[in-house]
């Protein structure tokens, strides 16, 4: 099948070589003229796993192509919309601007029969007003909501857990459902669950099931605070309680908590949209959860500080990692950046390593130190806050190696993540988040 796909960020880029790399013609298509260049030359603008090799692929068939032409949507069966939805500048809902720029740029280019899947994530509500947009074209609007995680993203949309397809009543809609099913031909095969519903219940499964997750883990870290004040392992704790059935021990890992360019976003977002509704109680706890995630950030700077004996001032700190979460150059409202900036900002030298983000880090925050070798930047240390848990710092930091490179011997795992008894028995002091 044709497809276009508008929008060639972290999602886009994704889903344009995956749905390439199942067998469709698929043009992507961008603004950003560094991106659409790097992506014709076959280059992964940002690092995802397996994206390098299904954009080689893909581009290597002629099924893959990019452009910053709207125009050449023209003659795609279904258009997919995955352009950004962030917070707006002045408030916490979501700033539309680029979904309904890019819906009016591809209204002159749609036929009649034409499928527009919008897979950014929306407030609820957005399907039904660009549906009056694009019903004059005779092309028909479905919402498609996309639930990949980055870091896993090429496996996420090639074979996903659920696709969900918010259509229109009657039998426009069962049209464009059937569709969809054909897009997604090789998961609808093997019997992923395809749930057809209408627009709202689309839209909100989204932020739903992003709200949910978030909870979840401000859950787990708010009951690291109540472990902090008595004693308790919340890593313990977690264990105990993950292994309910009904609680599930995933999204139970206490720490430094969210962040990315999805769920601090959505969380607000929603709550803002329910509150336009007249239904913001419903959601105040997302409030809650978001209050309770940015406090983690605080209390690991605060471990550092503590650690250090009351100030970092003139103090060397080597900060692991940089990325939001592992397997992702992703630093979009990186808890790990931020607890690097406010160190920075008590007068601590810092110096951030990452495998993968310091090109992304360092142009958001260009007053911190980067060193791309592991052990360089752990020269010298006086402190070590370990911030996202690659493989690289989890599995394979040995302390007896690292106090052979630092001055301090004072750790603070932000992603309690590390062995704190070989860090103990190496003579190192050991902060967890929410352990004793
Ligand atoms: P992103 O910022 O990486 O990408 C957005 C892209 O859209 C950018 O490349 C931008 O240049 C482009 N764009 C903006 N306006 C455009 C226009 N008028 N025409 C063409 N292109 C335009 O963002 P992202 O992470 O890919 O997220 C996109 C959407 O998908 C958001 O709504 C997000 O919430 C949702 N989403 C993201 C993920 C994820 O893990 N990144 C997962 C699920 C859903």
């Amino acid at each position: 099948m044709r497809l276009s796909v508008i929008g060639c960020g972290y999602l886009g880029a994704v889903h344009a070589a995956a749905m390439a790399s199942i067998g469709h013609e698929v043009v992507g298509i961008d603004v950003d003229t560094h991106k659409i260049d790097a992506l014709s030359r076959g280059e992964a603008p940002f690092f995802e796993p397996g994206l390098q090799q299904i954009l080689t692929e893909g581009i290597t068939s002629g099924r893959l192509r990019f452009s910053t032409d709207t125009a050449d949507a023209a003659g795609a069966t279904v258009h997919f919309i995955g352009v950004g939805t962030p917070q707006q500048a002045g408030g916490y809902g979501a700033d539309l601007t680029y979904v309904d720029a890019a819906v009016s740029a591809l209204l002159p280019h749609l036929r009649s029969g034409d499928i527009v899947a919008g897979k950014s994530t929306v407030p609820v509500g957005t399907a039904a007003r660009l549906a009056e947009l694009v019903a004059p074209t005779g092309a028909t609007l479905v919402w498609n909501p996309e639930f990949l995680r980055e870091g896993w993203a090429v496996q996420d949309t090639i074979d996903p857990d659920r696709l969900v397809a918010g259509v229109p009543a009657g039998e426009r809609g069962e049209h464009a459902a059937g569709i969809l099913r054909e897009v997604y031909h090789p998961a609808v095969a093997k019997g992923t669950p395809f749930i057809v519903t209408d627009y709202a219940t689309a839209e909100l499964v989204k932020v739903a099931a992003n709200a949910f997750l978030a909870t979840k883990i401000s859950f787990i870290n708010a009951m690291a605070e109540i472990a902090e004040v008595t004693g308790a392992d919340v890593t313990q704790l977690a264990d105990a309680i993950g292994h309910d059935a009904r609680i599930g021990r995933r999204f139970l890992g206490a720490g430094i908590g969210f962040g990315g360019g999805c769920l601090p976003k959505d969380i607000r977002a929603f709550a803002a949209r329910a509150e336009e509704l007249g239904r913001g109680e419903s959601v105040n706890f997302l409030r809650e959860v978001d209050a309770i995630n940015l406090r983690r950030r605080e209390r690991a700077v605060q471990l550092v500080v503590d650690g250090l004996g009351g100030t970092v001032y003139g103090k060397r700190i080597a900060v692991l990692g940089a990325a939001f979460k592992p397997h992702s150059d992703d630093v979009r409202d990186s808890p790990a950046l931020d607890a690097a900036v406010r160190l920075h900002g008590l007068g601590a030298d810092v110096v951030v390593t990452d495998p993968q983000a310091i090109e992304n880090a360092r142009r958001f925050h260009p007053q911190l130190t980067y060193i791309a070798e592991r052990d360089e930047a752990l020269r010298d240390a006086h402190a070590v806050l370990v911030v996202t848990e690659w493989d690289e710092y989890r599995r394979e930091l040995d302390a007896s190696h690292v106090s052979s490179l630092t001055s301090g011997r004072v750790v603070v795992d932000g992603r309690n993540c590390l062995d704190a008894v070989a860090w103990r028995a190496a003579g190192w002091t050991y902060y967890g988040m929410g352990r004793p």
